[in-house]
Parts: structure tokens; sequence; C-alpha cells
């Protein structure tokens, strides 16, 4: 029988959860998901001074936003921890790595090093001047551990450092998205195990986790290949098996540089903020570095899960295109049904302090004329705003509609219809009529006709649609606005002359 899946996402708590990082928690899902596997989360917040619990509870929220459950690891409310292989905070892992560390001093493959900054970097300068940058030979590799014990003993401070072997040495993985990656051993010299103040690094703790924790697959950001062949010398140390790797493409902004936060929006966070689905942001960043075999791209989460193989991840850069993003966010957004839709929206407008009717036939009608021109829940925003009485202004585009003679009376024929109508609300083809007979009444046409209604109705002489407005709105609130911008005209004439 194959060895269990069990895949991890590995993340830090030092900042907000990248969509970079995000794909990478995605790909362990599906792949974990998929092959019927275990989702480790485990926190690497060994630099303490840049870990905070507040980057924690986000990072952890914004992986529950988008539904990527992982089923060991720290729960995301108690952060206690859950599964049988924690603790799963390497800072809570402390006895772990020391336990292992003096079994690699203990059987010299790793050593205690006491150089100060400057002889290191002396011996740096050496090494780059002899043209071989990675080898620095520390002058305590082959020191005895007992004088190194009797130093430390004396207050100073060591490095721990591995011990590089000697003999140069080919490392390789087959990497399930680059192929065949080769290493030679002389690339690094004898590396940082654990620093003077006693905490071990990324290199070191990640292998010891990987193993302890059985993980079969890693899933990880390109750029963490230069660290593959340090993690290798390890796993040989300690005669540990190597899980497969899996190096997933870069991901660049659409400046072909890489994505930083220089290109806009860049964590989990913001996006969420915008107004965009989990649902589509997990589709949407599926799709850099990975293809749907049909060639299809609005995916739901059970077609990835279903389609989701390795064979189809891509080992050249990904571009983060932000309007591929929208599309793939409209097309959720519209497959959702009225109900759905106005759930999701309805927070939003509320957050914005745009209140509207809250009946269902209402929102029934809003959703159907409303749905076509949403990419982003955001985008309710702005459509829903003009219908709010509470947000009426006469904006000052509208000036110039304003100081046209006929516009006075267009206005006050168009309130006199809207009184003299019985319905509660206008359909499009009402309005249209009553724009007609505005016309007829008034011998108004063209833009001296639409524009000071436009202004009656929104409050300025362009913008959103009326066809699609005016069936939304109570009489009532269209009688009070006419009302607003009569009162306004009224007071502006003497200015005028
Ligand atoms: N903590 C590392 C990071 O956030 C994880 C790297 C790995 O997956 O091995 O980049």
């Amino acid at each position: 029988m194959n060895n269990p899946v069990r895949v991890r996402f590995a993340p830090s708590p030092t900042g907000y959860l990248h969509v970079g990082g995000a794909r990478t928690a995605l790909y362990d899902y599906l792949y974990a998901k998929k092959n019927q596997g275990t989702f480790v989360l485990r926190v690497e917040d060994t630099d303490q001074e840049r870990s905070t619990e507040d980057y924690l509870q986000i990072q952890l929220q914004a992986l529950q936003w988008l539904g990527l459950n992982w089923d060991e690891g720290p729960d995301p409310k108690t952060l206690k921890d859950v599964g049988p292989n924690g603790p799963y905070r390497q800072s809570q892992r402390l006895d772990i790595y020391n336990q292992h560390i003096e079994q690699l001093l203990n059987s010299g493959k790793a050593f205690y090093c006491f150089m100060t900054d400057a002889e290191h970097d002396e011996l740096k300068k050496k090494a780059i001047e002899q043209g071989d940058p990675g080898q620095i030979n520390s002058p305590y590799r082959n020191k005895s551990l007992n004088e190194a014990k009797t130093k430390i003993k004396n207050g100073e401070k060591p490095v721990v450092r591995f011990r590089v072997p000697d003999e140069l040495k080919i490392y390789k993985i087959h990497d399930l998205v680059r192929g065949e990656v080769e290493f030679p051993s002389n690339m690094v010299g004898d590396f940082v195990l654990v620093r003077s103040d006693g905490m071990p690094v990324y290199n070191f703790c990640c292998v010891v986790d990987d193993a302890l924790m059985k993980i079969s697959h890693v899933f990880r950001a390109e750029e963490h290949l230069s660290n593959t062949l340090r993690q290798l010398m390890l796993y040989e140390a300690f005669d540990y098996k190597t899980p497969e790797f899996a190096h997933v493409s870069i991901i660049l902004g659409s400046d072909k540089q890489k994505l930083s936060k220089r290109h806009g929006a860049t964590s989990v966070g913001q996006f969420c903020e915008m107004g965009y689905l989990p649902a589509a942001m997990n589709n949407f960043l599926a799709l850099l570095g990975w293809s749907s075999p049909s060639g299809e791209e609005i995916l739901s989460m059970e077609q990835m899960i279903r389609e989701f193989d390795l064979d189809r991840l891509n080992s050249s850069p990904a571009v983060f295109d932000d309007v591929k993003l929208k599309w793939v966010n409209a097309s959720h957004l519209r497959a959702l049904d009225n109900k759905k839709l106005w759930e999701l929206i309805q927070p939003v407008l509320n957050k914005a302090q745009i209140h509207v009717p809250q009946d269902e036939d209402w929102c029934n009608k809003a959703m159907d004329l409303f749905r076509s021109y949403l990419e982003t829940l955001q985008d309710a925003v702005e459509l829903f705003k003009p219908l709010d009485s509470n947000h009426f202004v006469i904006n000052d585009e509208a000036t110039e509609t304003l100081l046209w003679e006929s516009t006075p009376q267009v206005i006050a024929k168009w309130k006199e219809l809207l009184l003299a109508s019985s319905e509660e609300y206008l359909s499009a083809e009402q309005f249209s009529q009553l724009q007609n007979q505005v016309k007829e009444q008034c011998g108004v046409k063209g833009k001296n006709l639409f524009m000071p209604i436009r202004v009656a109705i929104i409050g300025k002489p362009h913008g959103a649609e009326l066809q699609t407005l005016v069936p939304l709105m109570k009489k009532a609130d269209l009688i009070q606005r006419a009302e607003k911008v009569l009162e306004k005209l009224l007071k502006n004439k003497p200015e005028k002359k």
C-alpha cells in the first residue's frame, strides 16, 4: 500500500496571508482531499521578533475564509492543538529540536562554532577571493565537544553549525513540478542550525517537523528551492525519509516583476474586503500554476478536487491578472441565486450605511436587475447608493443643467405626473411613458428633457441607468427628490440674475 498522503502548510506569522501562501495552502488542500489524505497546519514562529499572535489569528482567519480547513494543527479559535502530531507551533517544540541538536552534536554531524561576526566575514571574503563563496571552514569544525562545552560553561554563546560532508556529493530530488534537480554539496558551507540566542533556524526545524509529522509531500514556493540542499543534508544526517517536493511557480505582477505590494492588493484579507468570493479566489489561485484537463476556467472546489493532478502543475511563472480575477469573481457571483447573492450583499450595504427595502419581492427585483452589473460585492455600494434617499445629494455636476431655462418646468411636470400616478413603484415602461408625457406637455426634448429628470432622480445629469434604477425606487421617494431639486432651483433664482 502507498504511504498515506500527508501535506502541510507552514506559514510564518510575520505578516498577512499573501496570495502566494494561499495558493500553496490551496494546493495542499486539493491534494489532500483528492487522495483522502491529511492536511496539517504548522506554524513556523521561531522568528520571535517578527512573529505575532495577531498575525497568526489573521492568517488562520484568512485560511478559514477560503474554506481551506486543516485536519491537524492549531484550532482556529482557541489555538489549542488538534491532532496526534503536535505541538503544531514551532515555538512550542524547542525540546524536540534540542534533542535533535544533541544527536547531531554527539555524532559529530554538527559542531559548536564560536566565530565572531568579524572572523566569519573575514573567512567569507577569503572564500570569495578563492572563487568558492559557498565554502567557509570554521576553525571550530574539528574542536572537541568537551572543549566547546567548557567554553559554554564560561559564558560564551556559540552557534551550532551543520558539518557539510567533506567529500563532494551530488544531492538530487525529483521535483514534482520541476523534474530532476541536482545540488552539488559544495554549494553550501557549514550552515547554522541554532543561532547564538539558542533559537533553531527554519531549515533545521522544517526537516525535524516534516519528518516527525510524517509529511509525504511538501508543496512550497519556488524560492525555497535554494533551501532544499541544506534540508536534504539534514534528512540524510538523521536518516529520515525525504518527502516528495513540489516547488510551485513564482507569481508575477502584470509588469512581470515578482508580485509585491507595489502591484496593489496582495493579501487574502484585502481581497475579502474588496468583495471577492472565497470560491472565486480559490478558483483564480488554483489557475496560477495549474490547469484543468478540460481547459475550463470557472471551477468549483469540488471540481478542482476531482481534477487536481500533479502532472498539470506548471513550472513557468504565473501572472497575477487582476482583470481575470474580476472575471472569475463575476462568473461565480452571477451563478448564485438571488437569495444567496442578497445574503452576501446585505452586510456590504450595511457597512456602507446604505438602507434599502428588505422585502423579498423588492430584493428579488433588485438582484434580477443588478446581477449582471456586479463584478465584486463592493460594486453593490455604488449600484445601491442611488436607491437610498439618505444619500441623495444634488451634485455639482448638476449646476449647468439647473441653469437651463426649461429645467424648472420639466422637473415640476415630472413631479406632477408622479403625483398623479397610482403606482407605488413605476416599471421601466411606465417610467418611459412618463418621460414622454413630460416631453409632450413641456415641448422639451433631448438632453433638455433627460438631464433634468436625471438630476431629479439621482442628483446628477450622468450615471446609472435609470431604466434599472427607477423600478426600484418608491414613487414617494421620487417625488421627495424632485421637490428637493425644485426647492434648490427656487433658492438659486435670485442669484442667477
Ligand atoms: N515558513 C516558510 C514560509 O512561510 C515555509 C516554507 C516551507 O514550506 O518549507 O515560507
